[in-house]
């Protein structure tokens, strides 16, 4: 059976050889078949050269991983339609995209996209020795979207009893694809997504074609048995995307089920996915996660315990996996990529935070959550844990720091204000600060470091503001929601940049 641990490169991870060895040797000394690297654009293809943003993976770290871990499997999992944001937000990819400033797929109907994808592989199979090549496939919503794929896919069916023109569309881009990869003598794999939501795209699909049956909730028990005549590997994740660090229960309960269900279901594997670990939570803070779900894969039924499995740091991740979910409010789990988070440090403004997250302060609250987060800094046993503790920290006193500066706004106390705003500068600094010893440590993102800058600078044009327009010096005095929008124009009362959102588009 397949024991796979897939790492996700894709979210600006920049590791070193240092880095990829050390995925390597916890891959390998916890009991994995194989290391799968999920590349995304963060590969460089010697085709793609206007791709290679800093850090990519190369193909000579590659061959050296392969040489020095040769009972190990390195997986490539690339991805050929959906998820190609990455190629084509950069200028020579524009013409890939199915859609302008929306959505993440590429457009099949585009020949140079097609030539690309068959370059990919090629390049992919001669750096990668590896059995399993995997061409992604998940996600694709926006099938049939563009002129061009409306019309070539237009009255087609696969079964003309079951019409859906998008499996027909998606398995016309994809099958040409498989077929390259079992020619080369590969095992082809793919996600098993949108051949659950358009199930006729398995007729006529080689057989060869490996199914990555992923499922976040729970377990594959459902699903995997509608990939008949197809070899299943179940995929269960750790619940990173929609918390402040990890939710541990939610992680615990989906990796025992999924491990359950492939030992009873007679699969071909077990894939750990490990999505995401960005904005100050580093890839080496879940390492025990990650070797704790390779003992479960082998015997869904351990009685170890998911938090028992961080040893010296279980009262750390029972702090922030189980106590601070247990606070609920944005801390709990959701659909959603993590509230607070996105919101101080994706969008360029952090004061969307307070606008949105105010009431996590409010009371005896803060006082709680702090208590929290000092008690984790207590008992965080290295300095992956800690730069989480701290980040955390940093993202509560920011938010209390909005928070002082918006009364004393609102009373008209501008001097007071600014007051409140010039020490969150420094937490900011303080920020970007763990995700440099992030990037240095374990490969975490580059792109983390940049996002606290550019959040430190928009304070500072705040504070600017404040000091010209606090007094009413404008007649007015703009709501703070608006005054701390990056989009604020002074004299624009009514706010005409928010009346045309098309205009934004
Ligand atoms: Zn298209």
């Amino acid at each position: 059976m397949h024991r796979i641990w897939m790492v996700d490169l894709a979210r600006e991870q920049a590791p070193t050889l240092d880095h990829l060895y050390q995925y390597a040797a916890t891959a390998q000394n916890a009991g994995y078949t194989a290391l799968g690297l999920y590349l995304e654009h963060r590969f460089a293809y010697a085709d793609t050269p206007w791709s290679q943003g800093k850090g990519v993976v190369t193909p000579a770290q590659i061959q050296s991983l392969q040489s020095e871990f040769p009972s190990l499997q390195i997986i490539p999992f690339i991805n050929l339609l959906g998820h190609f944001e990455g190629f084509f937000n950069c200028e020579e990819g524009r013409i890939f995209r199915e859609e302008t400033f929306t959505g993440l797929q590429a457009c099949p109907s585009c020949p140079e996209f097609v030539t690309l994808c068959q370059n990919i592989i090629t390049e992919t199979i001669a750096t990668f020795k590896s059995e399993i090549i995997h061409i992604g496939g998940d996600e694709t919503a926006q099938l049939g979207k563009c002129p061009r794929c409306a019309e070539r896919m237009a009255g087609q069916a696969i079964d003309p009893n079951k019409p859906d023109e998008k499996a027909w569309l998606y398995q016309d881009h994809f099958t040409p694809l498989i077929n390259q990869v079992i020619a080369a003598g590969r095992r082809p794999a793919m996600w098993g997504d949108m051949f659950l939501q358009h199930p006729t795209a398995l007729e006529n699909l080689p057989k060869q074609t490996l199914i990555f049956d992923w499922h976040y909730v729970n377990g594959v028990k459902e699903s995997a048995p509608k990939f008949n005549g197809f070899e299943v590997i179940a995929c269960p994740t750790t619940a990173v995307y929609n918390a402040a660090w990890m939710h541990l229960n939610r992680t615990e309960h989906n990796v025992r089920e999924c491990a359950k269900d492939a030992h009873e279901l007679n699969l071909a594997g077990f894939c750990l996915t490990t999505w995401e670990q960005v904005m100050l939570n580093p890839y080496d803070s879940i390492f025990p996660a990650v070797e704790w779900a390779a003992r479960i894969a082998i015997n869904p039924t351990s009685p170890e315990s998911l938090p028992e499995a961080f040893g010296e740091a279980e009262q750390w991740a029972r702090n922030l996996g189980i106590e601070l979910e247990e606070m609920g409010g944005v801390w709990a789990a959701s659909g959603h990529r993590h509230k607070l988070k996105t919101r101080l440090l994706l969008m360029g403004n952090p004061f969307l935070a307070w606008l949105h997250h105010r009431d996590e302060i409010q009371g005896e609250r803060a006082k709680q959550l702090l208590l929290l987060i000092e008690k984790s800094i207590h008992y965080a046993p290295n300095e992956a844990c800690k730069n989480v503790s701290f980040g955390l920290r940093a993202m509560i006193e920011a938010l209390i720091m909005m928070n002082e500066a918006h009364v004393h706004y609102a009373k008209g106390e501008a001097d007071a204000a600014i007051g409140k705003l010039a020490p969150m500068r420094y937490l900011f600094e303080t920020l970007a600060r763990l995700a440099k010893e992030n990037n240095e440590r374990i490969g975490g993102s580059l792109a983390d470091i940049q996002r606290c800058n550019i959040a430190k600078a928009h304070i500072e044009t705040v504070i600017t503001r404040i000091r010209k327009y606090g007094n009413r010096e404008l007649g007015y005095l703009p709501a703070f929601e608006v005054l701390t929008n990056p989009r604020f124009t002074p004299h624009d009362q009514s706010c005409w940049w928010l009346v045309n959102k098309w205009a934004n588009e």
